[in-house]
C-alpha cells in the first residue's frame, strides 16, 4: 500500500487525509504545533493516525509521496529533509485534482482573490449550478471531492498553493493582478513569486480559458514568455481594443461569447479595484454559459466580502471603513483610491518589505492625518512624519480607534486599511477588523 505523509493539519491537509484514507492509502497526518479539536475529530472518526507538536522521521520519511500545507515554508527543517531524500511533495489541491473530472475554475492573484472568488461562486449559486467553493476559503478542494462532489469548484490560489502544484489544469484560470507581496518566501525575488503565479496556466489547453487583467504590466510582461494554448481572455478599463471585457465610459461590456452590458453603477462593488474583480467575475460567468439575467443580477446584488472596504458605521458623522485585509502596499492603494472624504489611515504591523512609495500621493492627497498601529512603528515614522501630517503612535486597537476619532471631524472617514500583516498584536486580520469593528461601534 503506498504511504502519504500529510504536513500540516489544519483545512487543508485534514481534507487530503479524508480523501487519501478514502483512495485507499497508508495515510499519516503530522502536524509541529497543536492541531485543533474539530480536525483531530475529523481524523479519529475516519481513523487517521496523527501527531501533534512534533515531526517523527521515521513516521514522515517513509512515505511515497507528501502532502504539504501552503502554510509551510520550503525552508522549514523537515521540508528540507523531505527534498534531501528524494520524495515527492505536492499540495492538497493537486492531490484533490487528481480524482475528479469536475470543472475547475482558479483564482489567483496578488490581490482580490477572495473577493473575486466569492463573486464568482454568488453568481453559480444564482444561477443554480451545483458548485463548491474552495482553496484559501470554504472546505478544501480534498474534502469537497471525498465527500460531497460538485460539477464544478471555484478555487482561490495563493502562489504557496501554486507552487506545489505539476498535473492540475484550470478550466478557466483568472490571474487579477501580479504586485510585490510574501516576498519573504521567495528568497526576495519578484521573479520567483511572479513565476508562481504563472503556474496557473500550467496544463491549459485550448479548451480552457485564461481571464487576466491587460493593464498590470507585470502580466502583460510576463505573457510575452509563454505560449498560450487556452483561450485569452484579456480585461482592461483603459482600452477596448482587443479585449473580452471592459469598462469604458460608464459601461460595463462583455462582448464574448454571449455579448453583456450593464451600467457601472449597477454593480454592487465600488472602488478600482472591484472594477477589475466584477469584471473577471462576470467574464468567467459568462464563458461558464450563465445566463446575462443572472450576471447581472449577481453583480448588482453581492453584498462583497468582510474584512474588504467593509462599511463598519458612522459615529456622529464620522463614517469607518475597515478593509483590515489591506495586509500589502497595493490593497491599501486602491483602498485610498476609492476615498471621497477626507480620510484618517490606520498603518502598521508586521511589515513584510514594504516600500511606501507607491502611496506617497495618494496619502498627501486623500488624507488629514495618520494614526501608526503596531509593536514597533519606527519604519513608518521614518517614511510618512516628514510628509507634514498629524500623526499619532498607538500599540492598541482601542487606543487606536479613539486616536482616530480625535482626528476626525464630521463628513471624514476613518479607514483601516494598515498595509501590513496582524501577527504583531493580534491573532490575525479577522481578529484585527473585528476589534477595529468592536472599538468603533463603542465609541
Ligand atoms: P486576496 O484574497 O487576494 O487577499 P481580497 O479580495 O481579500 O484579496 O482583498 C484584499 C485586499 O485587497 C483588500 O484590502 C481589498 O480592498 C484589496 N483589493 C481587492 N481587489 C483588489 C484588486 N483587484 N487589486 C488591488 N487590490 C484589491
Amino acid at each position: 500500500m503506498k504511504r502519504i505523509v500529510i504536513l500540516g493539519a489544519a483545512e487543508s491537509g485534514v481534507g487530503a487525509a479524508a480523501l487519501a484514507k478514502k483512495q485507499g492509502f497508508d495515510v499519516f497526518v503530522t502536524d509541529m504545533g497543536k492541531i485543533k479539536p474539530n480536525y483531530k475529530e475529523m481524523l479519529n472518526e475516519r481513523n487517521i493516525p496523527w501527531e501533534e507538536g512534533q515531526h517523527s522521521e521515521a513516521l514522515i520519511l517513509n512515505a511515497d509521496e507528501i502532502i504539504k500545507s501552503p502554510g509551510i515554508p520550503d525552508a522549514a527543517p523537515m521540508v528540507q529533509k523531505i527534498k534531501a531524500a528524494g520524495i515527492n511533495i505536492i499540495s492538497e489541491i493537486e492531490f484533490a485534482g487528481r480524482y475528479t473530472d469536475s470543472k475547475m475554475i482558479c483564482i489567483t492573484g496578488s490581490n482580490g482573490k477572495t473577493t473575486t472568488t466569492s463573486l464568482i461562486y454568488h453568481i453559480f449559486k444564482k444561477a443554480g449550478y451545483d458548485v463548491g467553493l474552495a482553496g484559501n476559503i470554504g472546505n478544501s478542494l480534498a474534502l469537497q471531492v471525498a465527500e460531497e462532489p460538485h460539477e464544478y469548484y471555484v478555487i482561490e490560489l495563493s502562489s504557496f498553493q501554486l507552487d506545489n502544484m505539476y498535473d492540475f489544469r484550470a478550466n478557466i484560470a483568472v490571474l487579477l493582478n501580479i504586485t510585490p507581496d510574501h516576498l519573504d518566501r521567495y528568497h526576495n525575488s519578484m521573479q520567483e513569486y511572479t513565476d508562481a503565479k504563472m503556474r496557473i496556466i500550467q496544463n491549459q489547453t485550448k479548451d480552457d480559458s485564461f481571464v487576466y487583467w491587460n493593464d498590470d504590466p507585470v502580466i502583460k510582461r510576463e505573457l510575452e514568455k509563454y505560449h498560450i494554448e487556452s483561450r485569452m481572455c484579456p480585461f482592461s478599463i483603459i482600452e477596448k481594443q482587443g479585449m473580452i471585457g471592459y469598462i469604458s465610459e460608464g459601461e460595463y461590456v462583455i462582448e464574448r461569447p454571449t455579448p453583456f452590458n450593464m451600467e457601472q453603477e449597477e454593480l454592487s462593488l465600488t472602488g478600482k479595484h472591484n472594477m477589475y474583480n466584477s469584471l473577471a467575475a462576470g467574464i468567467t460567468a459568462d464563458l461558464s454559459g450563465i445566463s446575462n439575467e443572472v450576471i447581472r443580477a449577481s453583480l448588482s446584488d453581492f453584498q462583497g466580502v468582510e474584512h474588504r472596504l467593509e462599511f463598519v458605521c458612522t459615529i456622529h458623522g464620522v463614517t469607518f471603513i475597515n478593509d483590515s485585509k489591506a495586509t500589502n502596499v497595493d490593497a491599501c492603494w486602491y483602498a485610498l483610491e476609492s476615498m471621497k472624504q477626507p480620510t484618517v489611515l490606520i498603518l502598521g504591523g508586521l511589515d513584510k518589505g514594504n516600500d511606501y512609495t507607491a502611496i506617497k500621493d495618494l496619502v498627501l492627497e486623500k488624507c488629514k492625518a495618520l494614526v501608526y498601529l503596531g509593536v514597533d512603528n519606527r519604519k513608518l515614522h521614518d517614511f510618512f512624519d516628514p510628509l507634514g501630517l498629524p500623526v499619532a503612535e498607538t500599540h492598541s486597537m482601542k487606543e487606536c480607534v479613539e486616536a482616530c476619532y480625535r482626528f476626525a471631524a464630521p463628513g471624514d472617514t476613518v479607514l483601516l486599511s494598515p498595509c501590513c500583516a496582524s501577527f504583531d498584536l493580534f491573532r490575525n486580520m479577522e481578529d484585527r477588523g473585528e476589534q477595529f469593528k468592536e472599538f468603533a461601534h463603542a465609541l
